[in-house]
């Protein structure tokens, strides 16, 4: 979860804050089953001040991470042939860490020569 608003004031009204929760997984709950259930959770979180807060909308994103099913190799190979590399969270694990950290690989594997 985050609160965007702490860096982008705008995103919520003055005194007001804008929570964005991030979920995965198809659970078959409706919109508002979901929302309920994690609400319940955030006010577990942050107490009993967090009922008052209001649901405002859900995205559902189909495939916004790559498959990481249990099994998988930790990482793929990066370098496909000469001078020629891909990286990214889905050559590793789905989370920026492997982004990151894939990207930096192959930048230095490149300056490696
Ligand atoms: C809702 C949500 C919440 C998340 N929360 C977290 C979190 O809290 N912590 C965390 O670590 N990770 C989180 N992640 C995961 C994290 O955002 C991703 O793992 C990370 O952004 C992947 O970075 P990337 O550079 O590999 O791929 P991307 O960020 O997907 O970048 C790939 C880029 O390539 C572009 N592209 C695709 N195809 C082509 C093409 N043919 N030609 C040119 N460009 C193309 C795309 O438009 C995109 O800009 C979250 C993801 C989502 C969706």
């Amino acid at each position: 979860m985050s609160f965007p608003a702490d860096v982008a004031p705008a995103y919520a009204p003055a005194g007001q804050a804008l929570v964005s929760v991030s979920t995965h997984g198809d659970t078959g709950l409706s919109e508002a089953a979901l929302a309920g259930r994690l609400h319940e959770e955030l006010i577990a979180w942050f107490g009993p001040s967090a009922r008052q807060w209001r649901h405002l909308r859900s995205y559902r994103i189909a495939h916004a991470l790559p498959a990481y099913p249990a099994g998988q190799p930790v990482q793929q190979p990066l370098r496909l042939a000469e001078g020629l590399y891909r990286c990214g969270d889905w050559a590793a694990y789905p989370s920026l860490n492997a982004a990151l950290a894939t990207g930096r690989q192959v930048a230095e594997a490149i300056i490696a020569g």
